[in-house]
């Protein structure tokens, strides 16, 4: 008995280990799966790399190195005890103790489990990787361009290398994105914040790009910013007024019982949300210029209001709150035919809150046109259109009581003075300037200023 069990024991036990072995190498023979984001074959010191690791077993071990004619020089180390299976450690590379250059970079990460001994399996990602700390040198085109408070200007200039998030800041946080163009330079026209004195305008316009290792290049550029004066009035609210407001947009404000209340909301609250979307909308723009010449305005129309206009409005002779005009009011005939301004793509017809129906036409490098209180549309979203062509008629809807259109330009994201747009020398200076014919831009704040002609040989490098 004893020596035939003795045997069948022997096999039972080779074929459980065998089977043990067969059951680990099918459940976890490799090392954790490594994915780095992100995917750069350039960096910068300030590059911190996301590396993601996954394992049926849970990560035990992270390390990376340098690896260099031939040496490797491990600059980071983690250990990890709770097992997870799917991990993130960011790794910054400043204190990798990087040198220009290319190099290989090294990254490593052990498994939890028995293989290897206990040791676990381990894998290896080794990608390519050139060091560059040199941030992209920008080299300007176009001269200092003066500008008028709440209007634009254009900036022309080229890079050393490739870029991205280029472009105009200012104030430090708001870019103005610029354009790549056919002949491998960028442009940007960017506003002057009607909100913003000259003095601080000059002191806070800067030009930055990033490279693809992440070096940013910001440097301050020179304007020219001249002031304009805009219209202070008083308006007087009345209850007959609150009336006619309450009864037409009362369902912009849901829940909302009383005028003045709804009102108030309608002046601040749903204000800010339409210019919130309009920044939204305005994002994105066409590449190239897709406008043609001077910008055309509502024919044979009176100007009711001016840009930037202000209002203080108070009620029982009490201030209730205020407004800015960001557009000019432009009336005609009772439902007048709207021409586009200029070529572009209609990129919104709808409702939006105080402009009533309102049409957006993009004509490329961030400006857009803007026309509201409309009747109707004769046009959609996504259609192109030419200058002049009818985009449907005038009417006051939204907050408006009179028929009118109101007209304006945004640039960057900002309402600007559509005045500017509609001058086509002006227009013409912003167009050579986009093309790279330099002729000196703006107008002179004062009479008698000269502009002066730019050359070729003083154009600035
Ligand atoms: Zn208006």
């Amino acid at each position: 008995m004893r020596s035939r069990l003795l045997p069948n024991l022997l096999v039972v036990l080779v074929l459980a280990v065998l089977a043990f072995g067969v059951w680990s190498f099918v459940y976890d023979m490799e090392g954790p799966e490594i994915a780095v984001e992100p995917k750069v074959d350039r960096i910068s010191p300030n590059t911190k790399l996301a590396v993601r690791m996954k394992d049926k077993a849970g990560v035990r071990e992270l390390s990376l190195a340098i690896r260099r004619d031939g040496q490797v020089q491990e600059f980071y180390r983690k250990r990890y005890e709770d097992g997870l299976t799917d991990r993130t450690e960011t790794v910054p590379l400043k204190d990798a103790n990087l040198q220009d250059g290319a190099f290989e970079l090294e990254i490593k990460a052990t498994d939890g489990s028995l293989a290897g001994f206990g040791h676990g399996n381990t894998r290896t990602l080794s990608l390519p990787m050139t060091l560059d700390t040199q941030p992209p040198r920008l080299s300007i085109k176009t001269l200092p361009p003066h500008i008028g408070r709440g209007g634009c200007a254009v900036i022309r200039y080229t890079a050393s290398e490739e870029i991205h998030d280029t472009g105009v800041l200012i104030n430090g946080n708001f870019l103005v994105p610029a354009f790549l163009q056919k002949d491998g330079s960028w442009v940007c026209i960017y506003p002057f914040p009607y909100r913003m004195s000259p003095q601080d305008f000059r002191k806070s316009v800067e030009i930055t790009a990033a490279d693809g290792a992440g070096n940013v290049t910001r440097s301050h550029i020179t304007v020219m910013p001249f002031d304009r004066k805009f219209k202070d009035d008083k308006l007087t609210i009345t209850d007959a007024f609150l009336g006619r407001v309450y009864e037409k947009l009362s369902h912009l404000t849901p829940g909302v019982t009383d005028p003045m209340q709804c009102y108030l909301a309608v002046n601040d609250a749903v204000r800010r949300q339409n210019m919130e979307r309009l920044f939204e909308l305005t994002r994105s723009s066409a590449g190239a210029m897709l406008w043609n010449g001077g910008f055309m305005p509502l024919p044979r129309a009176a100007v009711r209001a001016n840009f930037a206009d202000h209002r203080t409005l108070y009620y029982n002779g009490q201030l209730i709150g205020e407004a800015s005009h960001l557009g000019l009011d432009l009336a005609s005939l009772r439902n007048a035919e709207i021409p586009a301004a200029n070529d572009g793509r209609v990129v919104f017809t709808g409702e939006l809150g105080v402009y009533g129906n309102l049409c957006l036409i993009d004509h490329g490098l961030g400006v857009f046109s803007l026309y509201a209180h409309m009747q109707n549309f004769d046009v959609k979203t996504g259609d192109a259109v030419t200058k002049g062509q009818i985009i449907g008629r005038t009417d006051q809807t939204g907050l408006a009581f009179g028929d009118h259109l109101h007209f304006g330009i945004i640039v960057g994201g900002i309402e600007v003075t559509p005045i500017e747009w509609l001058d086509p020398k002006w227009v013409k200076n912003i167009v050579d300037n986009v093309n790279g014919v330099a002729a000196p831009q703006g107008q002179a704040p004062q009479a008698g200023q000269s502009s002066g002609k730019a050359t070729k040989g003083k154009r600035r490098r």
